[in-house]
C-alpha cells in the first residue's frame, strides 16, 4: 500500500474543498432544527461530480478509483459541515450505485446510474425491517414470482433518504424456509403501484438526511428489475456492505480533522487562570488524543478502501475494522470537541453538539459496533 497520493488525487481533494466552501454553506443550523433535506445542495454536489465519483464515465460517473473517491469524500467532510447531506451521498454511492454497478444488468446500469450520478434521481437502500435489524437475513418481505413480475409484500424501516428517494434497492425472500438462499434483490422505482413511503422517522442526529419507512402492498416489480439472480442476494448484500463499511465513513475523517483544528484554535484562544486552556496538560492531551485517533482512523479506512479496490482477501475484515474503529473514534472526538469548549460546547451556537449527535448514528448503521466485532472475531477463527 502506497501512502503517497498522486498529484491528480491531491488536485481533486483541493477542488472538492474549494467547491464545498463555495457552494455548500447555508443555514445548516436552521435546516438541522427543522430536519430539512436540501435537494438544491444535493443537485450542486451532483453537478460537481460527487455522486458519480467512482463510476465509469460511460455511465455518467467521474471514472475515479474508489480510493480517490474516498479522498474526495474526506475533503467534502472537511469543508462541508452538513453531515446528514454527506451521509446521504455516501449511502447512495456505496449501497445503491455500487451494487447496481457490480451486479446490475447492462440495461439496469444504463437506466439508473446516469440518473443517480446526475442528481436527477436519489437512491435508497432498504434492508432493515421492524423485526430484522442486525439479523438482517431473517427479513420477512415476501417476493412471489407471478409471470414476468415479482409481487412484493412487507415493509422496510430506517431507510435513509426514503422520503425523497426515486429508486429503492430492496431485498426480499422468495421463500422464508430457504433462509439466506431465498434472498433476492430488486430495484423498485418510487412510482411503482403498491409501493408506499410511510412516515418520516425523527432522530437525534443526521437530521438533514431524512429517514423513512417503505411499505410494499402487492407491489408488482418487473422481473427485469431483479438485481442479480433469484436467491443470490446474500453475495450482493455482503459485497455492498463491505463497500459501505469500508468507505461510508470517509467524510467523517474530514469531520474529525475539522473538529481537531477548531478545538486547537479554541484552546489557544480561551483563557482561564490567566493563560490559554491549551497550556493545561489535560486539555492538550485531549487534543493529542483527537489527533492520534484521526491518524489511526485514516490508516484503517484507507486500508479498507484499498483492500476492496484490489479484491484483497482481507477486504471483509478490513471493512469491519474500519467501520468499528472510525465510528467509535468519531463519537469520542465529538465528545472531546464538546469538552474542550466547556459549557459553550453544549450550546448550539458552537455547533459541535450537532457533530456529536450526528456521530452517534455511525456506530449503528451498516451494522452496529457489536456486529462489526462479531465479524472481526469470525475473521480470527473464533
Ligand atoms: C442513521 C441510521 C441510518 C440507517 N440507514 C439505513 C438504511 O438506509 N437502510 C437500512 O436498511 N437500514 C438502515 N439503518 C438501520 C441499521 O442498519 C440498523 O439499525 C442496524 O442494523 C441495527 O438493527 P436494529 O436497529 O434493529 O437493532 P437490533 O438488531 O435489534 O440490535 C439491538 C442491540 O442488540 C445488539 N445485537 C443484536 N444482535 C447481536 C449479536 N448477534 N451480537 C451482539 N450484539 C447484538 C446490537 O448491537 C444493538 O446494540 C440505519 C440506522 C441508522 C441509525
Amino acid at each position: 500500500m502506497d501512502f503517497n497520493w498522486r498529484p491528480d488525487q491531491l488536485e481533486l481533494r483541493q477542488a472538492v474543498i474549494d467547491f464545498a466552501r463555495r457552494s455548500l454553506q447555508d443555514d445548516l443550523g436552521g435546516r438541522d432544527h427543522r430536519a430539512e433535506f436540501s435537494r438544491e445542495l444535493w443537485q450542486r454536489c451532483a453537478e460537481f461530480g460527487i455522486q458519480g465519483l467512482p463510476f465509469p464515465e460511460s455511465l455518467g460517473g467521474g471514472g475515479q478509483d474508489p480510493l480517490s473517491a474516498v479522498l474526495a469524500m474526506e475533503a467534502l467532510g472537511y469543508a462541508c459541515r452538513d453531515n446528514g447531506l454527506l451521509f446521504g451521498l455516501a449511502a447512495q454511492m456505496w449501497s445503491v450505485q455500487m451494487p447496481i454497478h457490480r451486479f446490475g444488468t447492462a440495461e439496469q446500469q444504463q437506466k439508473y446510474l446516469p440518473r443517480l450520478c446526475s442528481g436527477e434521481w436519489i437512491g435508497a437502500h432498504g434492508m432493515s425491517e421492524p423485526d430484522s435489524g442486525s439479523d438482517a437475513f431473517s427479513l420477512r418481505t415476501r417476493a412471489e414470482r407471478r409471470g414476468d413480475h415479482y409481487i412484493l409484500n412487507g415493509s422496510k424501516t430506517f431507510v435513509s433518504e426514503a422520503p425523497v428517494a426515486d429508486l429503492f434497492v430492496v431485498f426480499g425472500t422468495i421463500d422464508p424456509a430457504q433462509g439466506a438462499l431465498g434472498l433476492t434483490g430488486f430495484l423498485v422505482e418510487r412510482d411503482t403501484p403498491g409501493l408506499r413511503v410511510g412516515r418520516q422517522i425523527e432522530k437525534m442526529g443526521l437530521k438533514t438526511s431524512p429517514m423513512g419507512e417503505v411499505v410494499f402492498e402487492d407491489c408488482a416489480v418487473p422481473v427485469a428489475n431483479r438485481l442479480g439472480r433469484e436467491g443470490r442476494a446474500v453475495s450482493i448484500f455482503n459485497d455492498s456492505m463491505e463497500w459501505e463499511r469500508g468507505c461510508i465513513l470517509a467524510s467523517t475523517l474530514g469531520t474529525m480533522q475539522r473538529l481537531l483544528e477548531s478545538s486547537v484554535a479554541y484552546a489557544r484562544e480561551r483563557r482561564q487562570f490567566g493563560r490559554p486552556i491549551g497550556e493545561f496538560q489535560s486539555v492538550a492531551n485531549r487534543l493529542v488524543d483527537m489527533k492520534v485517533r484521526l491518524e489511526a482512523a485514516r490508516g484503517v479506512l484507507y486500508r479498507a478502501a484499498w483492500a476492496k479496490q484490489h479484491g484483497h482477501p482481507s477486504a471483509g475484515a478490513d471493512a469491519a475494522v474500519a467501520k468499528l474503529f472510525v465510528s467509535e473514534a468519531l463519537v469520542r472526538t465529538g465528545l472531546d470537541a464538546v469538552q474542550v469548549r466547556g459549557g459553550y460546547g453544549f450550546t448550539t451556537e458552537y455547533e459541535v453538539e450537532r457533530d456529536l449527535r450526528d456521530a452517534v448514528g455511525s456506530t449503528l448503521y451498516s451494522g452496529t459496533s457489536d456486529i462489526q466485532r462479531n465479524l472481526i472475531a469470525r475473521s480470527l477463527g473464533l
